[in-house]
């Protein structure tokens, strides 16, 4: 009898699943084993690469897909941690016979290719076939697209959507016929015996169940106490409540969804709730499919008029197809060396004291430090308050290099990606072609009207996360070193002592930095 690994990697979900779907339709297959391996060299060998957050959330993800798995399927999630490309041949060992099929998704990060390859070099044989699912985590084939004769390197929504144009048919009301999820599978086959024993570790592997994993991570202190904090949950389970609470069931929320009219600061009087879908995380770690996202904004879409890319919502997940085409297209796509989407500036050197005043919000800018400290307890801030603090961090006020940005915003973001993460980077920073000019800046204190939509009429949101200017007057409290000391008294928080002065002076910073990136452009 056949047997199957279904390896979870970049979808950890049941619904619209290829690879668990390819394996549960083959009728020669007869026994399945769900495996997810945690890889030190993505999340470090102690964890030490993920925030507490960041690792809760991935904790409650393979809870919720093993919870699944035992539920409905009667059968279970393998945990295993270590190189992949090490314990998929142990595992095939474990097996009296060599599995027949190895199923699983596509990465195209570059690690994740020659991890991919060396896989397919050690498991494939005669008996075993290995399928590289590459519809699962984007809308577009990458490979496919990228590797087409006529490819152009996307750097507008004009150009995603030639590309659109070019994959996909349109229906007669104007509809990318993006493809159906697919569906939850009907059966999943059993695990194989060997693996029905309680104990199942060996000098080959060891084995973690959700469990297990918790306890371990909660003894070594890895979940940090994150868990009284973390807003969004892991899972597939909370990823399908949010895509119908602020999806399906809410048509006039997606069908008026214009991007840049969303508020930083979330939702008024909520200041955990996002004021867009929220949904990213579960995207990210594949608990939501994207197509599933997709089809969704897409029946809404159909009841009514909607908004257009690149300001609606299927324009964002537009945005995302570019950057995963990017970040396979552009050679060095994290680094500013030898990147062609990335300008060389000379940017300053690693200044200790700013970069720890920025991530721990410290900074003296209420509305900085209010968003540095919601990612440090939530592990999410919404789009343009990463505009914000990314444009403080960089050309803005402080001329530090965009990729410590970066890092410290991949060790937090629950939405962490890498195609993403860096593409938006280079935007922010103002060196790629599809950026901003660099001298549009954001005022990191807007008191009144602006771009970045803050809620500035009660400042709930700067009340709530640094509570320490909780009793300032709204009409200070973005700049409250400049408040009258009658006025910081009365508000029992004298600035420079309570709270912090600011640690530059944002017109002159942004004068001098400015200039800075004009001569850098020149050299
Ligand atoms: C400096 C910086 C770093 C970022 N790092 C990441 C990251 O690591 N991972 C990540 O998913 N997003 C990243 N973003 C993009 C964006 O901020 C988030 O995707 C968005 O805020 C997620 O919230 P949401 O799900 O409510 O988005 P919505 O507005 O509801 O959009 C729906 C989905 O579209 C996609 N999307 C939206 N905006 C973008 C964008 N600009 N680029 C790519 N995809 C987008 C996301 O998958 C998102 O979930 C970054 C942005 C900046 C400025």
């Amino acid at each position: 009898m056949n047997s199957a690994i279904v390896w979870f990697r970049k979808s950890l979900r049941i619904d619209d699943n290829p690879a668990l779907c390819e394996a549960c339709n083959q009728s020669d297959i007869s026994s399945l084993l769900p495996i997810y391996i945690i890889d030190p060299m993505v999340v470090g060998e102690d964890f030490q690469d993920y925030s507490p957050g960041r690792t809760l959330f991935l904790l409650e993800s393979l809870e919720d897909l093993d919870q699944q798995l035992r539920k409905k399927y009667n059968s279970q999630l393998f945990i295993f941690k270590g190189n992949p490309s090490k314990i998929l041949p142990s595992l095939c060992l474990l097996l009296k016979s060599p599995p027949s099929l190895i199923s699983t998704d596509y990465c195209s990060e570059p690690e994740g290719r020659k991890l991919s390859k060396h896989i397919e070099k050690e498991c494939s044989n005669p008996v075993t076939s290995i399928s590289f699912h590459k519809n699962s985590h984007t809308l577009l084939n990458i490979e496919k697209t990228v590797s087409s004769n006529d490819y152009k390197e996307p750097k507008s929504m004009k150009d995603i959507e030639k590309i659109f144009s070019s994959t996909f048919d349109k229906d007669e009301n104007g509809f990318f016929q993006i493809p159906d999820p697919l569906p939850a599978p009907k059966q999943i086959q059993p695990i194989p015996a060997e693996f029905r024993q309680k104990n199942m570790s060996s000098s080959r592997v060891t084995v973690f169940t959700p469990e297990s994993l918790r306890d371990q991570l909660q003894h070594s202190n890895k979940l940090g106490s994150s868990e009284s904090h973390s807003y969004f949950k892991g899972g597939e389970t909370q990823a399908l409540i949010r895509l119908r609470k602020k999806v399906s069931a809410d048509v006039n929320f997606v069908n008026a969804f214009e991007k840049p009219k969303t508020s930083s600061t979330n939702l008024l009087d909520y200041p955990l709730e996002p004021s867009t879908t929220g949904l990213s995380p579960y995207i990210t770690s594949g608990s939501l499919s994207v197509r599933r996202l997709w089809k969704e904004v897409e029946t809404c879409n159909r009841i009514g008029p909607h908004t257009k890319p690149p300001q609606s919502l299927h324009g964002q997940l537009l945005f995302r197809e570019m950057f995963y085409l990017l970040s396979r297209s552009v050679e060095n796509w994290d680094s500013d060396k030898s990147n062609r989407m990335c300008k060389n500036i000379k940017w300053g050197e690693y200044d200790e004291e700013k970069m720890s005043a920025w991530e721990s919000g410290q900074t003296g800018f209420p509305l900085i430090d209010a968003l540095m400290r919601q990612l440090e307890t939530t592990g999410w801030m919404h789009h343009l308050a990463r505009h914000a603090v990314s444009c403080f961090l960089t050309r803005g006020q402080l001329w530090q290099h965009w990729k410590w940005g970066r890092d410290i915003f991949d060790r937090k973001l629950l939405d962490s990606d890498w195609a993403l993460n860096n593409a938006n980077w280079l935007w922010l920073s103002g060196v790629a072609p599809f950026s901003m000019p660099y001298f549009r800046l954001y005022n990191p204190c807007p008191a009144g009207k602006s771009s970045l939509n803050v809620e500035t009429t009660e400042a709930s949101f700067i009340k709530h996360w640094v509570p320490e200017l909780k009793d300032f007057p709204p009409k200070f409290i973005f700049e409250p070193h400049l408040a009258p000391l009658a006025i910081q008294k009365q508000a029992k928080c004298l600035i420079g002592e309570d709270y912090p002065a600011p640690i530059v002076d944002r017109k002159e910073s942004a004068r001098e930095n400015l200039g800075k990136f004009k001569q850098s452009l020149a050299a």
